[in-house]
């Protein structure tokens, strides 16, 4: 078992309240208020560990955090103590890197359309990767190199034809995404960058095919086309390229409905295809880098709510609302995503009811929870929703001008803020009235 196996955190704990982390959920929801996110750091340390162990067989191995999943200075300063580097996609994440005290070489910048600004912030500042994703990138790549008087590192990305997500497998020779270079376009892609622009050094390929991966097989076959690739490249150009990164998406449990597979079962099929080609084509074995996510902070994240409102729908639903929603989760109203819930306060004797859980935004489709089975809910009771690290403070808005929640870290009983709650006069902050309507 590995932690990514796991839909609760490491420390969970069933007192009469229900503790993580060391601290009774009802105490921080009254201390900080809610919607509160939580993160526990012994589960987000104990995955990063699953992941060191699992990928402790091969020593080239760089890990480096997509950042997207939960980007803060608190969350980048623990995973750069673990030892993990970051896959940033914007300026914005890389300024959070670099204002923790983190050094940019460790650093890849990856995404599709990198403004001339972010380029230069990036390069300015030592970035240790480009992922160039298109050929407009090469030139403006170069111009900021020109200008700063340095070479830069690049991986190429490219569309391997292999899509995965959960267990739905695609595989075609060319896959329509708007990320990275079709196969048919590498030849140009190294003409262009060796021919006219030497501050440009490729350094290897990188893909990545989706994301909540349950299937280890996609990541072999990922392997086996970038390592053909490379190979291809090293036969008709001469260059070599040793370095290949194959993304992130490995996958979590949100419900007892998920099956992903451990970080160990995972890194087995990814090592062995590895040597697999290695001794193939007799090669010096590549740098590898991975770029996990969500399975990296999901299920150190809990988000409490206090439960407002109750409708019963006569003969048909229950709706208990709760004071968060889709502003702070917009997974279930965007993908249908899944999540189970667990009343947070003691509860004994009462009986058990079906309820959907609602959020307060103003959309009918803002439901957290569709039809779940816990212990009937009165007004005040506090409410636990599992896996919530990934994707949801990162993804949170302020529709309806509602505050975004405050974040917590937790451990050995001790709780700290690492997100401050909005104000109301953050609401405001970004407003301005023109003097003609003064
Ligand atoms: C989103 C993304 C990741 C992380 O995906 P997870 O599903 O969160 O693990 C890694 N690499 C790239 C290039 C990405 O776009």
């Amino acid at each position: 078992m590995t932690i990514n196996q796991n839909i609760k955190p490491v420390t969970v704990e069933r007192k009469e309240n229900l503790f993580v982390g060391g601290c009774d959920l009802t105490q921080l929801a009254k201390q900080y208020g809610t919607p509160l996110y939580v993160i526990d750091e012994d589960t987000l340390r104990g995955i990063c560990n699953d992941y060191k162990q699992a990928f402790k067989k091969y020593p080239y191995t760089k890990m480096m955090y997509a950042s997207k999943a939960l980007c803060t200075s608190a969350v980048a300063k623990i995973l750069d103590s673990e030892g993990f580097g970051f896959d940033t996609v914007s300026i914005g994440e890389i300024y959070t890197v670099l204002n923790a005290g983190i050094s940019l070489e460790k650093v890849l910048f990856n995404g599709n359309n990198k403004t001339e600004r972010e380029l230069d912030f990036a390069i300015k500042n030592g970035i240790g990767r480009i992922s160039v994703d298109n050929f407009a990138e090469i030139d403006l790549i170069s111009n900021v190199c020109a200008k700063y008087n340095k070479t830069i590192d690049v991986l190429l990305r490219i569309t391997p034809g292999i899509e995965c997500h959960t267990h739905e497998y695609i595989q075609t020779g060319q896959l329509d995404s708007k990320f990275g270079f079709d196969l048919s376009q590498i030849d140009d892609v190294i003409t262009k960058i060796t021919s006219a622009h030497q501050n440009i050094k490729i350094r290897g390929l990188h893909a990545h095919i989706g994301s909540q991966i349950f299937e280890p097989k996609c990541f072999h076959d990922e392997i086996d086309v970038l390592i053909q690739e490379i190979s291809r490249i090293e036969r008709k150009f001469g260059i070599k390229l040793d370095e290949i990164n194959i993304g992130g998406g490995i996958g979590v449990k949100y419900t007892e409905n998920d099956t992903p597979p451990s970080i160990d079962e995972i890194a087995n099929v990814i090592i062995e295809s590895l040597e697999k080609h290695v001794e193939k084509y007799n090669a010096k074995p590549p740098t590898l880098y991975i770029e996990p996510g969500r399975s990296i902070i999901s299920t150190s994240g809990v988000t409490l709510y206090t439960v407002g409102s109750m409708k019963q729908v006569p003969n048909m639903t229950k709706y208990v609302t709760i004071d968060g929603g889709m502003a702070d989760n917009p997974r279930p109203s965007m993908y249908q995503a899944e999540y189970i819930a667990e009343l947070v306060n003691e509860h004994s004797n009462r009986p058990l009811e079906k309820v959907t859980i609602a959020g307060r935004f103003c959309e009918s489709g803002d439901i957290l929870i569709n039809n779940i089975e816990l212990p009937k809910l009165e007004s005040g009771d506090i409410l636990c929703v599992y896996n919530t690290g990934s994707y949801n403070y990162s993804m949170a808005s302020n529709y309806n001008r509602v505050e975004k929640p405050a974040m917590v870290l937790v451990k050995d009983g001790k709780s700290d803020i690492i997100v401050y709650r909005e104000t109301l006069e953050d609401i405001i902050a970004h407003d301005s009235i023109p003097d003609r309507l003064k």
